[in-house]
């Protein structure tokens, strides 16, 4: 399209603005008014005697963008018309592909690495499981871990070594919980484990079978030929907090956090109860 200039404007989906994209600019103010008369069921318009034509990109259900043809002097030809609409209908294809693909990505659930619920989807979870409590009237529990002195696995057998680590315990943390109890990674070499309609003492039950669990479970680190090269032992330290009424969500897996912390000054390898006096 040789005589023209070529805009191409997406749609913000949460704000609805057409925002230009491709150039970075674009001198006539027309255009950006023009393009919001633009909806899903528009075939492309012509305006300006012919000399700017705007092209709808189109999703499933909702309008994606659009591209604008754009001259001071010239008309758009026929064959024109009929390329840019042929390539707005394929782009809006991809377009619409690339966004389902992104909004996958921002809703999943999960952490990559151990299959376990990312930090995002525990915020979620904590959220409702505190408001079920509460409504309920059921016990609550959160469990706090974090591998002791995991530094020493990545800086000794390197990276890969340590991502096997964070594997084998996310495993053990598998194996030990409860269909409905929910365990998220929380950070690197931390993770939390929601427990409902679980007292303390019970909570406290699982939080040490775990930490025989992984106490006893051997790491073996293979070399690249798959041969086992090193076998670790790996510990973990621990912090339990069953929650109170007026506790905020947060509050719940930071005081089980701080159980944690005196289980690592007390020594590592070892569960502490925060009863809520820990400061
Ligand atoms: P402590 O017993 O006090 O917990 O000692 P630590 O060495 O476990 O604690 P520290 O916080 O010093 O080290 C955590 C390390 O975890 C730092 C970082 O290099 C590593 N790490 C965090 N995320 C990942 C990951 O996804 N993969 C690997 N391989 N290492 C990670
Ligand atoms: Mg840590
Ligand atoms: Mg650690």
């Amino acid at each position: 399209v040789t005589d023209h200039l070529v805009y191409i404007f997406l749609r913000d989906p949460e704000t609805q603005k057409f925002n230009l994209t491709w150039p970075s600019t674009c001198r006539d103010p027309r255009i950006q008014t023009y393009v919001t008369h633009l909806t899903e069921r528009s075939k492309y318009i012509l305006t300006d005697e012919g000399k700017i034509g705007l092209f709808p990109l189109v999703g499933e259900k909702s309008i994606l963008g659009c591209v604008v043809a754009h001259s001071n002097t010239d008309k758009l030809s026929q064959k024109e018309i009929d390329y840019i609409e042929q390539l707005a209908k394929q782009s809006s294809i991809t377009i619409h592909r690339a966004n389902a693909y992104a909004e996958i990505l921002k809703y999943a659930t999960s952490d990559a690495l151990t299959g376990l619920n990312n930090r995002r989807q525990f915020e979620e979870r904590l959220k409702q499981e505190v408001s079920n409590a509460k409504r309920q009237k059921h016990p609550l529990c959160a469990i706090m871990l974090d591998i002791d002195f995991f530094k020493k696995f990545n800086d000794t057998y390197g990276h890969v070594a340590g991502d096997i680590v964070l594997k084998s315990v996310s495993n053990c943390i598998k194996a030990s919980i409860r269909e409905y109890d929910i365990a998220s990674r929380y950070g690197g070499e931390e993770f939390v484990i929601l427990l409902p309609t679980t007292e303390i003492n019970d909570a406290y039950n699982v939080a040490e079978r775990l930490r025989q669990k992984v106490e006893s479970t051997k790491v073996d680190i293979p070399n690249e030929n798959g041969e086992i090269e090193h076998t670790l032992s790996v510990t973990i330290s621990l912090g339990v907090y069953q929650y109170k009424d007026t506790d905020s969500p947060e509050e719940l897996y930071q005081n089980a956090d701080k159980g944690l912390y005196v289980s690592k000054e007390r020594g590592r390898n070892q569960v502490t109860i925060n009863d809520g006096s820990l400061p």
